[in-house]
């Protein structure tokens, strides 16, 4: 099965889901991560070190490959992804789920609020609001 799939119905649109119970917890702590398959529901757990395997940058939250960029001034990035920035990784964001994050992978798609904002012209003003991960 290639990573992203869902096993259930071979469905790619996922979601990374919360992790219950102490099983998972110490699955995540290995980088086995629970996502939901938003197609048929179906919820599995995966490595996410194949992350590693992807050709494009994805937001290694909702696997989005739609992402902006984030600036030190707005992001107190922790030291693991400074040290990801200076040894040449982009700094990349997903405005979707507000993830910053660094990666050596190109991007596919460059996200853009003009794009966004044609999709849904109701959607509220989108003014870039940085904010701090939560620990
Ligand atoms: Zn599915
Ligand atoms: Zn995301």
């Amino acid at each position: 099965m290639p990573f992203g799939t869902c096993p259930s119905c071979g469905g790619h649109n996922l979601r990374s889901s919360k992790i219950r119970g102490p099983a998972e917890r110490l699955q995540s702590l290995i980088g086995i991560l629970p996502f939901r398959c938003r197609q048929c529901g179906a919820r599995f757990s995966t490595l996410l070190w194949d992350l590693a395997s992807w050709k494009y940058a994805r937001c290694p939250n909702c696997l989005s490959t739609e992402l902006g960029s984030w600036s030190e001034h707005y992001y107190n990035a922790p030291l693991s992804v400074r040290m990801l920035v200076g040894l040449g990784a982009h700094r990349y964001r997903c405005e979707l789920c507000r993830q910053n994050f660094a990666s050596f992978r190109a991007c596919k798609e460059r996200f853009s609020w003009k794009k966004r904002r044609a999709a849904a012209q109701n959607a509220a003003t989108g003014r870039d609001q940085p904010d701090k991960p939560q620990p």
